[in-house]
């Protein structure tokens, strides 16, 4: 899955099975870790 690090300002793959799923609020998001420099980054999946 596709991620954009706002840290170093560029895209990292991430593999699915690195992704987590998190539901706030009724939506969802994925969430990862840069591979790049190891900051969280966040992905919106839309509706949970
Ligand atoms: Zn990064």
């Amino acid at each position: 899955m596709e991620f954009f690090c706002v840290k170093h300002k560029a895209k990292v793959e991430i593999p699915d099975d690195q992704v987590k799923v998190e539901v706030k609020k009724g939506r969802k998001f994925y969430t990862a870790t840069c591979p790049v420099c190891g900051t969280k980054v966040y992905r919106i999946g839309g509706r949970a």
